[in-house]
Order: structure tokens, then sequence, then C-alpha cells
């Protein structure tokens, strides 16, 4: 900015080449278009662009699961590993957070089984529900057709992603995604849609899309108000023989 200001001022006196201008005030002038405030907080980033952020809400890590529970506020039936790695256990139900949030940048990575079992649909399905409603879907999606609209990086039966980023089966994966809350009016009806982007192991699939309403495996997606924060749910898609995945380093900055 300052490298641009002598230009600026020269062209600034150019243009008044016939009036008798005073720099103190066209650098007083300049002056009205600064914001100073606020300050943006410091933030130290993480050592690679997976590490949580310092004011990230550590939601795991690998050590222990307190930050979830079932969605009936029982303990989860997921399991840790000797590796430090959660893995879904298959028919145990979906977890959800403890904690609620509304707008939020969410990092979180996945791993579909390296056997493969299952095809479509059935092979390595979960997904990251925002706000416990909203499904970004979690999917084999390396050589697996299925309708696009439901495969890795779609906003589930609604959005395809803008390409298919998905690593092999058995290699981890990464979203970070920034979710803006809905808003309703206080009648129920919506105020303001949910917007959502996805960068799918570091690559746009979702680029600021507007979500339709709560994620429907039948019928058309419709909004139902909820409240301003919600818990984050990740899915066990249930008996299916192919959807035993794994997580990792699940961590959140609320917005
Ligand atoms: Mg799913």
């Amino acid at each position: 900015m300052l490298a641009a200001f002598p230009l600026l001022l020269l062209s600034a006196l150019n243009s008044n080449a016939q009036k008798k201008v005073d720099p103190d005030s066209l650098v007083n002038e300049a002056k009205k278009t600064e914001v100073w405030e606020p300050v943006p907080a410091v933030v130290t980033p993480g050592k690679t662009n997976a590490d949580a952020p310092s004011d990230a809400i550590i939601l795991f890590n690998g050590k222990n699961t307190n930050a979830f529970q079932k969605t009936d506020g029982t303990a989860i039936g997921w399991k840790i590993d000797q590796l430090g790695i959660l893995n879904v256990v298959k028919g145990s139900g979906y977890i959800q957070t403890k904690e609620v949030f509304g707008s939020c940048q969410l990092h979180i990575e996945w791993r579909t089984p390296l056997a493969i079992a299952g095809s479509g649909q059935t092979r390595g399905n979960s997904g990251i529900f925002l706000m416990g409603r909203y499904e970004l879907q979690v999917l084999d999606s390396y050589n697996n057709p299925t309708y696009p609209n439901g495969q890795a990086g779609s906003i589930y039966k609604q959005f395809i992603p803008l390409v298919n980023a998905s690593r092999k089966p058995g290699e981890w994966q990464t979203y970070d995604i920034i979710f803006t809350a809905p808003q309703f009016f206080s009648d129920g009806t919506l105020q303001q849609p949910a917007y959502i982007t996805v960068l799918h192991n570091g690559i746009l699939v979702q680029n600021h899309v507007a979500i339709k309403g709560n994620t429907e495996w039948i019928g058309a997606a419709a909004y139902k108000a909820h409240n301003a924060k919600e818990p984050l749910a990740i899915q066990d898609h249930g008996l299916d023989g192919g959807n035993p995945d794994s997580f990792r380093n699940i961590w959140i900055r609320p917005l």
C-alpha cells in the first residue's frame, strides 16, 4: 500500500494539474477509507493445514471420545483402536457432539475400508451432518459409480461435487468445510438458507452452495426450523456390510 502511494499521489496531482493540491489533504482524504478496527485476532497456524489451529475446539484427537454421545444421549458405540483411530461400529448408531454449533469451519479426516465390500451407496457410506441434518456425503467414490448427487463430496441428493477428489480405499481423506447456519423467522419460515463450501483433499468440491433443506433419502429437501446451534453428527450407515469407516483429527472453529 505504501509503495503504491506515491503513484496514486502523482496521479492525483497530475489530474489536478491546473489546481493547487495540498498533499496533506490528499493523505487525509485517503485516511477516510482506512479501516482500523476490528483488528483480526492472531491465530497460529498448524504445522500443516490439517493440524488444529490455536483457537480450534478439538472434537477428536485420538485420545478419547468425550466430545461425542449417541443421539439419545448415551455413550457411543464407536471404538478407538490402538492407533488412536475412531472406527464406526456397525449398527451402533450415529454419533453427535455434546456441544452445539452454528456457523463453523470444520476439519475432519476419514478413511473408507481398504478391503472393498459392497458397491455404490453401500461402499464406505457415512456422512457429516452439519447441525445434525445437512449431510455432506462420505463414501468410497474411487472407481465406485453411484448417482453423483450421492457420491463423496456431494451435499446428499442436493449438489453434485465439482470434481471427484477421492483417494483410494484405505487412504486418509480430508474435508475442510465452511458452513453458514440457516436463519429462520420467528414463525419458523426460512429467512436465509444454510451455505456450505467444501474442500475435499484440499480441492474445492462445493463452492458456497445454498442448502435446500434437511437431507432426505426419499423426497424433496425442505427446511424445518431449528435452534441456532445444533450438534454435529456423523453417520453410521447401519446394517450394510461395507461401511466400517474410520475417522481421526476432527476440529471445529465456531464462526
Ligand atoms: Mg451417507
